[in-house]
């Protein structure tokens, strides 16, 4: 008997014994033994043609019908198919067919079989694959949304707490006028009061200036300054708490520090002095924090360097994401410059986005962390040595190139 007539004589078989396995119900089945009519049809056009990809289309045709629940279980329904089909053909062969028939076709189908079974392989592999990519492609919108409407929420609470917060201030301040005449002590107690409110706008102010960074609204404000002036703002702004707790400040002159760098001097102020008071919060009572830096081409480069606690390796990137905090959570209300005292985890992204917002770059060494033998930390800050305003405006005010220092406002 010619293959052909071999295949004719198994197909009705075939097909019920597939479609009865595969296909639950009768109205499924009737649709399902269409198209399994349609696949019979194709790989008897194979076995005469030689050719196996005659049953490329309805792979691909079933591929694309797989529905979510399939791709989303990695259901494998097309190698599933296929294997029944093998199976069932060569149970035929034997139960249908003389052992001679039966071998001549099954040598004959085994070709058209692999081909399909690689082909439903990819074409199953290549659905799953597309499915998971397209699945974490909507997860990352879903995820910046909640992030961004996370960050929105920030903004507006923020600054609903910022009003109330400027009355209580200024009532405050009025009160410890008024005490200040009449009690000692009552005065000491609005001192409190005055500090623990100037803590709290501090906090305030670091969630506005993080969802500012968060939504690319921070506006810098490029201003001619010197470093050395802000370093040396930074040890007047200090000195009470350095003295407190017997740390040493030693700012050291470097080349860059004393030439004129265009920048926002407000927020570079704030950015290094987020560096300082975490090097003096983070490093034991009679500590040493040094600031130096240099010139690099292009750059000026400042290292705020400190003898405290140290930072692991492994937390070194963490610690400039919001909210990056490390250690005892509890210790994350107490004062900004205590030892070990936290913030709220904001300052370092702050710093990051500051410094970034000027095209520069914030990094920090560390030979790890440990609070007996204090290793240390230096933080880096990379800006670019811009010595041009950037403002259009600004360059006129200062000539084409000439910078001159006369013109200059003073207190940067
Ligand atoms: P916080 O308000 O907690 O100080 P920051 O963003 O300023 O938030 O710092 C994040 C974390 O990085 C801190 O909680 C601390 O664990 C670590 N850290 C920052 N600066 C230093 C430093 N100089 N030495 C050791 N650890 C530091």
């Amino acid at each position: 008997m010619s293959i052909q007539d071999s295949l004719e004589k198994i197909r009705p078989a075939l097909q019920t014994r597939v479609a009865n396995s595969l296909a639950r119900g009768a109205g499924v089945r009737e649709n399902f033994q269409e198209q399994l009519g349609r696949f019979l049809d194709l790989i008897a056009q194979a076995l005469v043609s030689g050719d196996a990809s005659w049953l490329d289309p309805i792979l691909e045709e079933w591929s694309n019908a797989r529905t979510q629940t399939d791709l989303q279980q990695g259901e494998r329904n097309l190698s599933g198919l296929l294997h029944q089909v093998i199976t069932y053909s060569l149970e035929l062969g034997r139960e249908m067919l003389s052992e001679a028939d039966a071998l001549e076709l099954v040598a004959g189908l085994m070709p058209i079989y692999l081909h399909a079974v690689e082909k439903a392989a990819a074409l199953e592999n290549e659905s799953r694959l597309q499915y998971v990519s397209n699945e974490l492609q909507s997860a990352q919108i879903r995820l910046k949304k909640l992030d961004k409407s996370k960050s929105n929420f920030v903004a507006v609470a923020a600054h609903e707490l910022k009003t109330p917060l400027t009355l209580i201030e200024g009532y405050a301040a009025m009160i410890g006028d008024l005490a200040a005449q009449e009690n000692e002590q009552m005065h000491m107690l609005i001192q409190g009061t005055h500090n623990g409110i100037r803590r709290m706008r501090e906090i305030v102010d670091d969630m506005i200036d993080v969802s500012q960074i968060d939504n690319h609204l921070l506006v810098l404000n490029f201003q001619p300054l010197w470093l050395n002036r802000l370093f040396n703002m930074l040890q007047a702004d200090f000195t009470n708490i350095i003295g407190q707790r017997r740390h040493t400040l030693e700012i050291r002159p470097f080349a860059g520090s004393e030439e004129l760098l265009f920048a926002d001097p407000e927020r570079l102020y704030q950015a290094l002095k987020n560096l300082v008071s975490n090097a003096i919060k983070y490093t034991p009572d009679g500590g040493k924090i040094i600031i130096d830096g240099r010139i690099l081409s292009g750059f000026v480069e400042v290292t705020i360097t400190d003898t405290g606690i140290g930072i692991a390796p492994e937390n070194q990137e963490v610690i400039f994401e919001k909210f990056g905090q490390l250690g005892d959570v509890s210790l994350h209300s107490s004062g900004k410059t205590k030892f070990k005292g936290g913030g709220p985890g904001l300052g370092l992204a702050i710093t990051k986005g500051i410094i970034e917002a000027h095209q520069g770059s914030v990094w920090v060494e560390s030979e790890g962390y440990d609070e007996v033998k204090c290793p240390g930390s230096t933080f880096h800050v990379l800006l670019p040595q811009r010595t041009q305003p950037s403002d259009p405006n600004l360059a006129k005010l200062f000539g084409a190139g000439e910078n001159s220092p006369a013109q200059l406002p003073d207190d940067f």
